[in-house]
């Protein structure tokens, strides 16, 4: 056997386009985000969706996000690095049915993917990508999760790790990284310091960056969660998700699943509306979407106990205002003693110990409720973007 017998994935990829200038991109080399002068746009995979596809084909596949690996970018079954990230469990809230009647109200549960939260899926497509182009190094800065999946995924591609981290990240983040075999560099700063220094150290040293959204692919990998929420809920939609934006790569991820799944023929029209939820302390999105403007400000009001949310900007923001308008949904901001509040209130009365950031959203869920925004007979669903246990030290109990 040689290596000229490599199976395909059968990968529909196209080539990566620009969604703001319509510039195209050849996919079989390495990408970032757009080039054309003052465009600066994130890159979206483009798949031939023309051809008809058969449901049916799910059935026997593997329970994890490569299970639609014909709408995925990896060409190569031998480049897939995969440890089961995915097709993670729809929950139902069970005993806080008193804040729920009338809605059925469900977690998109990510905690039990490896690494502990659902970056596994973005990093685990942008590291399989990155091998399937010979990339050798990637660098990315984190606030925390990011980083841990980088490194693990890393090491399983034998590719070398190098993450930024704001020193402020609970030790455990910075413990991972180390533990499995990233080159660590704590930052006395915010994700966005991370990221210039990244950028300067990919400039001296060649390292591929895949800060989110200037690299398409963990876009690509969090977009499942969309396929996923739309399997399981047997190819209907629910009304309304609820989304914890740092970046905002799963909220337009799961936005772009949706118009794939369509064009597919699998779903109509039908689309639920959108939920940003942000730190109060980093809510540039909240105050844009309210202030109806298409782009957001630098926004740092420093630490919050829920790390993935300190975002002072993201790189897409109009692409995320853009969803959130075009979904007809909203944008709403957390204080950190009300996620430390939803934090206990799940333990305690649901069994689940999620991230700070997704209990933000079941505040979030509550005052979108009690404001009459989500109507009786509504379904909804939370992503619990990961798992509590690694944010003990940010949590009072
Ligand atoms: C990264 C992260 C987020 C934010 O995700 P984006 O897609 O970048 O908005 C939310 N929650 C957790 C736990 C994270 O690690
Ligand atoms: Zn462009």
């Amino acid at each position: 056997m040689t290596s000229n017998t490599a199976i395909g994935t059968g990968s529909r990829l196209i080539n990566l386009k620009c969604p703001a200038c319509g510039a195209e991109y050849d996919a079989s080399v390495p990408n970032t985000f757009c080039r054309v002068e003052g465009c600066n746009s994130t890159l979206f995979a483009q798949y031939d969706l023309s051809l008809p596809l058969d449901k049916a084909i799910l059935k026997d596949r593997p329970a994890s996000m490569w299970r639609y690996r014909e709408l995925l970018p990896v060409m190569g079954e031998e480049n897939v690095v995969t440890m089961g990230e995915g097709f993670t469990p729809l929950i139902p809230i069970e005993n806080l049915k008193h804040f729920t009647a009338g809605n059925d109200v469900y977690w998109k549960n990510e905690a039990g993917n490896p690494t502990g939260s659902f970056k596994a899926r973005g990093i685990g497509m942008a590291v399989s990508k990155a091998k399937e182009l010979g990339i050798k190094t990637i660098a990315t800065p984190t606030a925390g999760n990011a980083g841990g999946a980088l490194a693990a995924y890393a090491a399983r591609a034998g590719i070398k790790a190098v993450v930024y981290m704001p020193k402020l990240t609970p030790q455990v983040f910075k413990d991972e990284c180390r533990l499995y075999g990233a080159e660590l560099v704590e930052v006395d700063g915010n994700i966005a310091d991370c990221g210039k220094l990244v950028a300067d150290g990919a400039a001296e040293h060649g390292w591929f960056q895949i800060s989110t959204l200037k690299e398409p692919y963990r876009l690509e990998g969090k977009k499942t969660m969309g396929f996923e929420i739309v399997e399981q809920f047997n190819w209907q939609l629910p009304d309304v998700v609820f989304y914890p934006t740092g970046g905002g790569t799963g909220l337009i991820g799961i936005w772009k699943a949706f118009d794939e799944l369509e064009q597919l023929g699998w779903i109509g029209s039908k689309r639920p509306r959108m939920v940003a939820v942000q730190s109060e302390s980093c809510d540039g999105i909240v105050t844009a979407f309210n202030g109806g403007q298409s782009s957001a400000e630098f926004v740092d009001g420093g630490f919050t106990i829920a790390n993935g949310l300190r975002v002072p900007k993201s790189f897409a923001d109009k692409v995320i205002l853009k969803v959130l308008r075009d979904s007809k949904g909203t944008a709403l901001s957390i204080s950190d003693a009300d996620m430390n509040t939803a934090v206990k209130e799940i333990a305690r009365k649901e069994g689940m110990l999620i991230a700070p950031e997704g209990a933000a959203l079941w505040q979030a869920y509550k005052k979108l409720k009690a404001s009459g925004w989500i109507q009786p007979g509504e379904s909804v669903v939370m992503v619990n973007t990961g798992s509590g246990y690694k944010y003990l030290e940010n949590i009072t109990i």
